[in-house]
């Protein structure tokens, strides 16, 4: 009989502070469950471990104080319940995204639906450093991307229809950025201020503000802990494939390139970073016609 030592050196199985027992993490691609796999797990918890759960800070469960050698059984119930073993190790771990567009009103982009895609393509994949993936369907950035190794935030131009205003100022009012003012009887846009929220796209009464842009920023090299780095921007892409073809062009960038042992955000320059993202740019674009930062 399996002993669980397979299962054991796999990502998402963490042996606890007394080494007799081991924590599972579980894979849930932007943290969503329907009502009948939260049952499983629960059955699963009160089964083979102390009867509770812990939610983790990537939008997964974790099964604590479990007996390692009931491991073999418990992946197959986790399997069975589409809730398959997670990650933790240098590999692409849990994609987590806020609501999107499916329950928040600001955001600008199908979050969840992108996170389930770069799952499906990505998830456990093993690499020289840990990937951690970040989406957010807005620049309130719930989900803080800036702060993860690969980030992904939804946005928006917005773009006034010549000629057409009244000067009413609500979208002025609106913008926490004081991006827009009222001048000579309409609203200016000052492009530098402006972090491309779209809120004030919602707000016009008269339907006035369009969008110009709607896209994906993606960032790379950002994370947490101890020394936070935000990451930096690769390119802006308009449409879920094209996110998803970046982001797998990210991650064979980093396989090959990247060196165990350090962080991705300490050894972008040592990677070439600025080539990469030149070299990125030439390639996607010229296969898709996608826009890129200046
Ligand atoms: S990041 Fe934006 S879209 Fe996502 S939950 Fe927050 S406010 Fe909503
Ligand atoms: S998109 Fe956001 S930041 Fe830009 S002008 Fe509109 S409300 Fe202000
Ligand atoms: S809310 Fe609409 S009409 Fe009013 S100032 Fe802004 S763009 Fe013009």
């Amino acid at each position: 009989m399996s002993n669980g030592y397979g299962i054991h050196m796999r990502g998402g199985v963490i042996t606890e502070r007394n080494p007799d027992f081991c924590t599972v993490r579980v894979r849930i691609p932007a943290g969503n469950l329907t009502i009948e796999q939260m049952r499983g797990l629960a059955t699963i918890a009160k089964t083979h471990g102390p009867g509770f759960v812990h939610i983790t800070t990537r939008q997964t469960i974790e099964l604590p104080h479990l007996n390692p050698s009931d491991l073999p059984r418990i992946a197959r119930k986790l399997a069975k319940n589409g809730t398959p073993l997670g990650s933790e190790r240098d590999e692409v771990v849990n994609v987590i995204a806020c609501p999107g567009t499916e329950r928040c009103k600001y955001a600008n982009i199908d979050t969840i639906g992108l996170a389930k895609k770069i799952d499906e393509r990505l998830f456990g994949r093993e690499m020289p450093v840990k990937m951690r993936i970040a989406i957010s369907g807005c620049p309130n950035a719930c989900t803080s991307p800036m702060l993860n190794e690969i980030g992904i935030m939804g946005r928006i131009q917005p773009l006034r229809i010549p000629g057409q205003c009244t000067g009413c100022g609500t979208c002025a009012k609106y913008c926490r950025e004081n991006a827009i003012v009222v001048k000579n009887g309409v609203s200016v846009l000052d492009p530098v201020k402006c972090i491309q929220c779209g809120i004030c796209i919602q707000s016009c009464p008269f339907g006035l503000l369009q969008s110009k842009f709607r896209h994906y920023l993606i960032m790379v090299g950002g994370r947490r802990g101890r020394h936070p780095r935000i990451g930096r921007t690769v390119m802006m892409v308009e449409d879920e494939e094209q996110v998803v073809a970046v982001v797998e062009r990210i991650i064979q960038w980093v396989y090959r390139r990247a060196w165990s042992g350090r962080l991705l955000s300490e050894q972008l320059d040592d990677l070439h970073f600025d080539e990469f993202r030149k070299e990125i740019a030439a390639e996607i674009s010229g296969s898709t016609g996608m826009q890129t930062l200046g």
